[in-house]
């Protein structure tokens, strides 16, 4: 008995027309290698996706799906896509049309929700043009060149589909995080023997593993991943700066934030290959323990550079298992410039004069790490003899000593200093070996 009305109820649900999936969201993204045209839609549904030539076009037909949305193209954003079309060529199908403006190769996914999203239609268009360019390494400085510059990897955290954490009045964190990373390229620029790169100039996705990829195949001498954090509680505020803990995180709080930065790749929209690759990043070996003394030494120095600047939100170097730092021959580190969630840095995070006060605050750290510990061959190593310091508010003679690895004796000679009373703009001339 119980057997029939389950083939009853069987057959009723054959003989129903399948639940029309609807694209409820549209969206485009380029980078300098891809376009990325992303569907929302309110459930997983079965898709075709092939290209066409003269002109060259991209189809995609999506089973039982209908289309509550005018789609619209963000022409800033859309690559080489120049036009989108859709329409019903057969009963219960969706036809979506992207003209683009050259052949391309395809990949396209389905991504489940996540926080922000329901489910997902990804398809990435790899331009034959862009694809070339990108095939090139581009090294940032030659390394056998003598006194050559050392280059720092600043990563701008999140990007594209992935818009980081979200503060009251909307501001997203991509967008000041870019800002921020662009103003400490141009501090990093500006200083002898230093070099900046960039690992994404503009407003698309890059999967975490691909950030540190792109500092090695630079050449790296250090990373910097640049974020602004977010909490339940919007009195929360302050910098931080943050390493990669080998053994999980230092307090519940660094487990919490490194859950949710790791959270991107999810968000920003990486297929299962890239999320194998992932996985397999994480077994990477985590003894290099040069790399991450190194680490240690340069959060150190930018903490303290920010102490001296203005509010932190710990004392201490934070410690959590974030992904992006997990470079094994780059010293990585990763800063929250400020609480997005808390009002007042929300807004001063949008404003240029605090993004460039950070970034010159950071490149105080990083500059005193490499003067500290230059990498032999480089310009910095070269020329830190007769290196001056400006003495800042909170210094103290000995914090200088430690930070430059000289004796507190030869600093305090090569200064005609007695005692420990140091004035503030004084210049000092750090002596080195
Ligand atoms: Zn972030």
């Amino acid at each position: 008995m119980r057997k029939r009305l389950l083939m009853a109820i069987l057959l009723l649900l054959g003989s129903l027309p399948v639940l029309a999936a609807e694209v409820s969201g549209f969206r485009v993204w380029a980078d300098p290698v891809k376009t990325r045209a992303v569907l929302d839609l309110d459930r997983k549904t079965a898709y075709k996706i092939f290209t066409l030539k003269s002109p060259h076009r991209v189809v995609v037909d999506l089973e039982g799906s209908s289309i509550d949305i005018p789609i619209k193209l963000d022409k800033e954003h859309a690559g080489i896509i120049t036009s989108v079309r859709y329409g019903q060529p057969e009963k219960n199908t969706l036809r979506v049309v992207f003209d683009l403006n050259e052949s391309a190769e395809l990949k396209s996914f389905l991504l489940d929700p996540t926080a922000q999203y329901s489910h997902r239609l990804v398809i990435d268009l790899f331009a034959k043009s862009s694809r070339q360019k990108s095939s090139m390494v581009k090294y940032v400085t030659d390394i056998t060149k003598p006194d050559r510059e050392v280059v720092i990897a600043v990563d701008a955290g999140h990007g594209g589909e992935d818009p980081g954490a979200i503060g009251r009045n909307k501001t997203r964190e991509k967008d000041v995080v870019l800002r921020i990373a662009r103003e400490l390229r141009k501090a990093i620029d500006a200083e002898p023997g230093m070099k900046a790169v960039l690992t994404r100039d503009g407003d698309y996705y890059i999967p975490l593993r691909g950030r540190y990829e792109k500092a090695r195949k630079a050449r790296a001498d250090l990373f910097v991943s640049i974020h602004a954090d977010a909490f339940t509680k919007s009195s929360v505020r302050g910098s931080s700066v943050f390493v990669l803990s080998a053994r999980g995180a230092s307090s519940e709080f660094a487990r919490l934030l490194a859950d949710s930065e790791n959270a991107s790749d999810l968000v920003g929209g990486v297929t299962l290959n890239d999320k194998d690759d992932m996985l397999a990043s994480v077994l990477l070996d985590l003894s290099q323990s040069a790399t991450r003394e190194a680490s240690n030494k340069v959060a150190a120095d930018i903490l303290a550079a920010m102490k001296r600047a203005g509010k932190v939100h710990k004392p201490h170097v934070g410690r959590a298992n974030f992904m992006v730092l997990k470079s094994p021959d780059v010293p990585s580190v990763l800063i929250e410039t400020a609480f997005i969630s808390n009002p007042g840095e929300e807004k001063r995070l949008t404003e240029k004069e605090f993004q460039q006060r950070m970034a010159r605050t950071i490149t105080r750290g990083i500059k005193d790490y490499f003067y500290s510990s230059p990498p032999p061959g480089t310009w910095i190593a070269a020329n830190r003899d007769g290196l001056k310091y400006i003495v800042a508010r909170g210094d103290t003679l000995g914090g200088i000593a430690n930070r430059y690895s000289v004796s507190l004796s030869r600093l305090r000679t090569a200064n005609n200093i007695r005692g420990d009373v140091i004035q503030v703009g004084r210049e000092l001339v750090i002596p080195t070996s």
